[in-house]
């Protein structure tokens, strides 16, 4: 729903307020020059957050986007996310320009759990956008004791984001010269867990997650994949 006329946009926000609680800034964290972390203060609430779920932020009258919850307690109503700024569109716009204070309409986040701390193995590959979805897996690996590795593709400004995130066990490249090419893909040493033990969680742009999954099938037949592209060169609000 990344487009909607105001007057229904206001109307279903009425009708469904719980679904669509108001938010209050009250922190943002630049992490580079285009990489945001916000934090938001709501009323506490009941839903629960699993790792994997999205919220739909209200960016304009007649705009929705979607972002990642990288951190969420229902009790305090505290919600963060890390946000990409990459261009002139309303979601970067109004994200750029956030300070605390400021007040947003959100959904509750929606969306299945991705994590089971029963597999053993997670490699997660993805971009900026990436980012609040890998930091939200985090702490639960690290708590559980998962093997993990993440594989980033960022703009060479981003290069040390994960490390300010207090990320580990990453490998960054440059963006546009792994996620879209087959050959060298096949070639990263992350194809030796035992088959049926490892989750793939592919997100980011479109392309680089349908070529990523087309290369996991074929090396690792029985691994899990999880998978959402999360934007496409030219193609608003996915
Ligand atoms: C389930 C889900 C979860 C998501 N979680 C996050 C998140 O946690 N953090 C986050 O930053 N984003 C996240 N995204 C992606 C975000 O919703 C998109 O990047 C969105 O397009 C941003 O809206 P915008 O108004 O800034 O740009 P739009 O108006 O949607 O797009 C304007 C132009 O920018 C291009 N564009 C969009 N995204 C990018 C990008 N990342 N890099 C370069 N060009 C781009 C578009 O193709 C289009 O040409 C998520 C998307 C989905 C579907």
């Amino acid at each position: 729903m990344p487009r909607i006329a105001k007057w229904l946009g206001d109307t279903i926000e009425n009708l469904l307020d719980s679904k669509f609680p108001l938010l209050t800034v009250i922190d943002v964290r630049n992490i580079t020059d285009s990489i945001k972390r916000i934090t938001f203060q709501g009323e506490p609430e009941v839903s629960a957050f699993s790792i994997g779920s999205a919220v739909l932020i209200r960016v304009s009258d007649t705009e929705y986007r979607n972002y990642t919850p990288s951190a969420y307690d229902a009790v305090k109503g505290v919600m963060e996310i890390i946000v990409h700024v990459h261009g002139s569109g309303p979601g970067s716009k109004l994200m750029n320009h956030l300070r605390p204070g400021d007040v947003l309409r959100t959904s509750i986040p929606r969306g299945i759990g991705w994590y089971r701390e029963t597999v053993p193995a997670y490699i997660l590959w993805g971009d900026e956008t990436s980012l609040g979805l890998a930091y939200s897996y985090h702490s639960r690996f690290v708590q559980q004791g998962n093997a993990f590795h993440y594989y980033f593709e960022l703009n060479e400004e981003n290069r040390e984001a994960p490390a300010h995130l207090g990320l580990s066990n990453y490998t960054v490249f440059k963006k546009g010269t792994v996620f879209n090419n087959p050959a060298l893909l096949n070639e990263l040493p992350v194809w030796g867990f035992p088959e049926n033990e490892t989750t793939y969680v592919v997100t980011g742009n479109v392309k680089a997650v349908q070529t990523i999954r087309k290369v996991i099938k074929t090396m690792d037949k029985k691994g899990r994949i999880l998978s959402k592209g999360f934007w496409l060169e030219g193609k608003t609000g996915l």
